[in-house]
């Protein structure tokens, strides 16, 4: 802590403080990460009285511009590579109907109840007569030792109050890998309701924050376990349990699901590919087939699923833009190299695999590599070397062929001019019928073969070229 508050900021704000007899603390997030090791470049500063005044002293001071948002009683600057923000100290009282609270001005202590869990509500003195001195009125660092996330406040309500607490409960825990204290935990059940005065757009920020933490099955079992995955992202729930029938069950998909997106994170940092584990099985439950003397099938879940992420996005408010393509690709694909990995690796299998992965070929095997879970050690290791294999086949046949985002050597509009056509049903036959020719290894990927090959195919539709 000391080399922390020997940062020229705070020694600029604590004069000002002194010089104009204001008290200071700093505040939240920025503590807490201190005494976590995680460095931060977010800093909350509260005062009591009056914060816009504070900031723009301190902007004068440093030579920065302050941003007042005065509706909130806010405001900003920015220095090196620092964002400081400026409150007053407030006390803060909730109606039922809206996350907005009354507010008024408070003590620090007032400040320090407001605020969501008591990790979050440690404080640290600016004040020359006792600068450095940490305020903890509700043990907070006894829970960050414990590593327990708790409310400084009766938690129901606190959780009543705001619900937005109940995601950011679960998200640090997520992210710092805590428990959430029992009470706490109890009480997220109880008002796990209250989550729908939220916008979509907030809970899927706190939903993306939990999948890019380090474990994020630690947030999705928590999500689960109180009830609120339910009700925000009922399709996932829907992965949840087993059928058994003849003594026969299959795997949890809900858990299969969180070891998949488990794994892909030790391997990427990509929110998109995180979201195609997440996604990848997805419509299992909805192709789920019980046959006779075969036992468990899921037929199609690939494509069903792949259909079903344009409106999981948009239910989501996520993008509906190239990432939400990108996901549905590799949903779509995401049994190829295990299909290929389990046969006889044909030279044709792997070049339309990179034909319909293109450059999102790498992505798609992380994916898979992730997908394998299967506790038998024998079946881990055969299908890791096959991806291996398969993984060189890739190399191979993508630099003899040039394959990824590749275009045929004939395009639509040679086929057109050669023939003298207009668009229509026989230029795509001829397009398809050349490509298909390439991937599949009858000729090789040059113009000349191309054609050569073209010039025959045309004669079974009766068409003569116009010039050669
Ligand atoms: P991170 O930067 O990782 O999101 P943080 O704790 O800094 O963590 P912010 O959202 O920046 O999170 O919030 C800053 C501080 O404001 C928190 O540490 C907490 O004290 C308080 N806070 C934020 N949101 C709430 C809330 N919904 N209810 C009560 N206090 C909150």
């Amino acid at each position: 802590m000391e080399q922390h508050l020997q940062h020229p900021i705070f020694k600029a704000l604590a004069g000002i403080a002194d010089t104009h007899h204001i008290e200071a603390y700093i505040i939240g997030g920025y503590v807490r990460d201190i005494f976590l090791n995680r460095p931060s470049k977010d800093i909350d500063i509260v005062v009591l009285g009056n914060g816009i005044e504070f900031a723009e002293l301190a902007g004068k001071h440093l030579k920065s511009k302050v941003a007042v948002f005065k509706n909130f009683g806010t405001a900003m600057l920015k220095y090196q590579d620092l964002e400081i923000e400026f409150v007053g100290a407030r006390k803060e009282s909730y109606r039922s109907d809206s996350r907005k609270p009354i507010v008024e001005n408070g003590t620090i202590e007032d400040d320090q109840l407001r605020r969501d869990f008591t990790i979050n509500a440690l404080a640290i003195s600016l004040n020359k007569a006792n600068y450095g001195q940490l305020v903890d009125p509700f043990n907070g660092i006894i829970d960050l030792n414990n590593k327990l996330i708790r409310t400084p406040l009766e938690p129901e309500l606190t959780f009543s109050d705001d619900p937005l607490r109940m995601m950011r409960a679960i998200r640090f825990a997520s992210q710092l890998n805590f428990s959430i204290d029992e009470q706490a935990l109890n009480a997220i059940k109880k008002q796990k309701e209250r989550i729908s005065i939220l916008s979509k757009e907030r809970i899927t920020d706190e939903l993306n924050k939990i999948i890019m933490s380090d474990v994020p099955s630690i947030g999705f079992k928590y999500l689960f376990d109180t009830g609120l995955l339910q009700l925000i992202f009922p399709q996932m729930a829907g992965l949840y349990g087993v059928d058994i029938i003849n003594g026969k069950g299959h795997k949890d998909n809900f858990y299969h699901t969180l070891q998949v997106l488990d794994n892909i994170c030790e391997t990427t940092k990509d929110l998109w590919l995180r979201w195609a584990a997440i996604l990848h099985d997805i419509a299992k439950p909805a192709t789920k087939r019980f046959e006779e003397g075969h036992g468990w099938t899921f037929h199609g879940h690939e494509d069903k699923g792949a259909r079903m992420v344009p409106k999981i996005f948009a239910q989501l408010k996520l993008p509906l833009n190239e990432k939400m393509k990108f996901v549905q690709k590799l949903v779509q694909l995401h049994l190829r190299p295990i299909v290929l990995a389990q046969e006889v690796v044909t030279d044709s299998a792997v070049r339309r695999l990179l034909f319909d992965a293109g450059e999102d070929i790498e992505s798609l095997m992380l994916l898979c590599n992730a997908d394998v879970t299967t506790k038998n050690e024998y079946k881990v290791k055969k299908y890791r070397n096959n991806f291996e294999l398969v993984k060189q086949k890739l190399k191979d046949v993508e630099e003899r062929d040039k394959i990824r985002n590749w275009q045929p050597p004939i395009s639509g509009n040679d086929i057109m001019e050669i023939f003298g056509l207009s668009a229509g049903k026989e230029v795509g036959l001829l397009k398809n019928a050349i490509r298909e020719a390439i991937l599949e290894g009858e000729i090789t990927n040059t113009y000349d073969n191309a054609l050569q090959f073209m010039l025959e195919k045309a004669k079974e539709f009766g068409l003569q070229p116009i010039k050669r």
